[in-house]
């Protein structure tokens, strides 16, 4: 049986040491009042949450997942109870504006509270993740009356939200969605059509589930132009805001998958559901991206938790497990043999994975504070900028984040031998749970090509100079402390090596665009070593100026370990990922013999 403790000193480290969330606070009026003790105690109540009524529901709900029946879905046992907890103790409201009756806190405390939920259980955690997307979008595209409608509700985790975008027939390309919706002399519609892959579409934990679902007019142009967006609740609302008839939007069936068993993932049956709209017609993308671009970092925080989670058991195992001896001779010389955490690849494994955690956790606080930032700074140009950087970052931390939770959960399952493959360990969900964060919310091919398409090439670079910049002032800060050469140098280096990478493809792009697409994935991998390179040596320096004012706390010893494995085995990658790029289109699209 697995366990996991919340790294809330790691947490409260980066926000406080590394990337200074208070300083950011207190600039802001919305958070001016909070301090770092508050914070932390609010990560402490997170973390008691997550691992003592959260985790032990886990297993069982892996085991058992959700049930269909026509009158609805049955979530695992444990699941209600365990919701039930967490709206008794705010946590819905945690990050949600007081307007709407939430706690008003920043949204980095979110973002650590939801790593601890997907650590402690990832398919229990898409209900409420998908809940505080949908509230990011009412809240940001709702009108006076739909807020007053559903948003309290929503915030107090009374009800639940979900995204309905994806049909039979199309995923990535939205445009060729086919959902209607008619307009009613009332002023509403009535939506017909088929979703599938609804993740939260039907359970039992909440009394109403607010749909937020994309559909088409009758007069809509084609393509993702015609597209609009809609609330379609479970069950009508009546004036007062008690719940009246249920609407005529069912669960068909549930999906049978690979791992998030315990996520309800729905087929959505709307047969003339009764459904408002939000924002404008033919706009409904854009009500959709707030929450899409909420979920692409949730997502990249689920792979997080999950990697920090299969990291902390593969260590214990590591170092409680004995087989053979070590190649330099024998350690645990009391014992038949050593303990495999001895065996240089065992601790290549368990590095990567801490590596991958601790460099994800710092992009994702500083996303984080970003987002903040980018809603409530009183400077126009600071929220602008913070936008600017913020969007940069997104597809990095979904895909990025999730291609390496991948790479981590599988090397910690690999430390547990064969054992990591039987189900009792554990260590076998967290594969299979992290792999569908490499799919949902928008492919990682596809958020490469957001990156290196839309948000890179499209502006000319100018938002990656602008992260360009933070990279150059660390590097004209430190410079010329040789302590810290070997932290600075590779990002120096890969730098300036970016830069005519980016412009090299945009020019073959140019030509012939299969070659940004051909570019687009080792691309975004070699700028996430370049975001991750610029995050450990900052964590590097914090470290070694603790170290030399005399703090003896062996955390910073060990994060400059860990940021030197980093440079040393993972950082270099990008040679052979820029080489990939460079290869060019061709010898992939001249290979129809190949693939006849
Ligand atoms: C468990 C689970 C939960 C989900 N939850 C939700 C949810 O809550 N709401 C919702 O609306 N949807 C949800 N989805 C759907 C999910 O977002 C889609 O599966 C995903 O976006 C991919 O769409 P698709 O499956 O149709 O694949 P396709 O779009 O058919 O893509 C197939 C392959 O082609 C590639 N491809 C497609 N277009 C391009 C291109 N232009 N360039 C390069 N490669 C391309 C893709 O990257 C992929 O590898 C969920 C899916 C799963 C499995």
């Amino acid at each position: 049986m697995w366990t996991y403790q919340a790294p809330v000193a790691d947490m409260l480290h980066l926000l406080t040491r590394v990337l200074h969330a208070p300083a950011s606070w207190a600039a802001q009026p919305a958070f001016a009042d909070l301090d770092t003790d508050t914070a932390g105690e609010v990560l402490a109540q997170a973390s008691r949450f997550a691992t003592e009524v959260l985790a032990p529901t886990n297993a069982v709900g892996d085991q058992q997942g959700c049930t269909w029946a026509p009158e609805g879905v049955t979530t695992p046992p444990g699941f209600r109870a365990a919701y039930q907890a967490f709206v008794d103790g705010g946590w819905p409201a945690l990050a949600c504006s007081p307007d709407a009756g939430g706690q008003g806190l920043p949204q980095v405390l979110n973002m650590a509270l939801f790593e601890m939920l997907a650590a402690a259980n990832h398919g229990w955690t898409m209900y409420p993740g998908l809940t505080h997307g949908a509230y990011a979008s009412l809240h940001t595209h709702g009108t006076d009356e739909q807020k007053q409608t559903y948003l309290t509700k929503m915030v107090s985790g009374e009800w639940t939200g979900t995204m309905c975008l994806t049909e039979p027939h199309c995923g990535t390309d939205l445009g060729l969605m086919r959902t209607k919706a008619e307009p009613q002399a009332d002023g509403t519609y009535r939506i017909t059509g088929e979703k599938i892959f609804i993740s939260a579409g039907e359970h039992d934990m909440a009394d109403n589930i607010i749909h937020l679902v994309l559909a088409r007019l009758p007069d809509a142009p084609p393509g993702i132009k015609g597209v609009s967006l809609f609330i379609v609740p479970k069950f009508l609302v009546n004036k007062d805001g008690s719940l009246g008839a249920r609407n005529t939007v069912y669960c068909g069936g549930l999906e049978h998958k690979m791992g998030i068993k315990a996520s309800a993932t729905a087929q959505i049956v709307l047969d003339g559901a009764i459904g408002t709209m939000v924002g404008q017609p033919n706009k409904g993308m854009q009500g959709m991206f707030v929450m899409m671009n909420a979920a692409r970092l949730g997502v990249g925080n689920q792979s997080l938790g999950l990697t920090e989670v299969a990291y902390q058991n593969a260590l214990a195992y590591a170092k409680d497990r004995i087989q053979m001896r070590s190649l330099s001779g024998p350690k645990a010389k009391d014992k038949p043999a050593d303990p495999i955490i001895v065996h240089p690849d065992v601790r290549k494994m368990l590095l990567t994975a801490k590596a991958y955690a601790e460099g994800g956790r710092a992009l994702a606080i500083f996303c984080s504070v970003l987002l903040e930032k980018s809603h409530y700074h009183p400077d126009e140009k600071v929220r602008k900028d913070s936008d600017e950087m913020l969007s940069l970052l997104t597809p990095i931390v979904k895909a990025f984040l999730t291609d390496n939770g991948w790479q981590a959960t599988t090397m910690c399952q690999q430390v547990f031998g064969g054992h990591g493959y039987i189900k009792e360990w554990g260590m076998e969900q967290f594969v299979r749970d992290a792999r569908i964060n490499m799919i949902y919310e928008g492919t990682n091919t596809i958020q490469s090509l957001d990156l290196l398409g839309r948000k890179v090439l499209g502006n000319n670079g100018a938002t990656l100079k602008k992260f360009g910049k933070l990279v150059g002032a660390l590097v004209a800060e430190e410079g010329v402390n040789e302590k810290m050469a070997e932290f600075i140098t590779p990002i120096a280096v890969l730098g300036e090596q970016i830069t005519k990478f980016t412009t090299e493809i945009g020019f073959k792009g140019f030509q012939n665009a299969d070659e940004v697409g051909a570019a687009a994935v080792d691309y975004l991998r070699v700028a996430g070593h370049l975001v991750f390179g610029y995050f450990f040596a900052r964590m590097a320096q914090v470290a070694l100026r603790e170290i030399a004012a005399g703090n003896t706390d062996p955390f910073y010893p060990a994060k400059l370990q860990t940021a030197r494995f980093y440079f040393a085995k993972l950082f270099p990658e990008t040679a052979t990922l820029m080489r990939t790029a460079r290869a060019g289109s061709k010898v992939l699209m001249d290979t129809d013999l190949a693939l006849a």
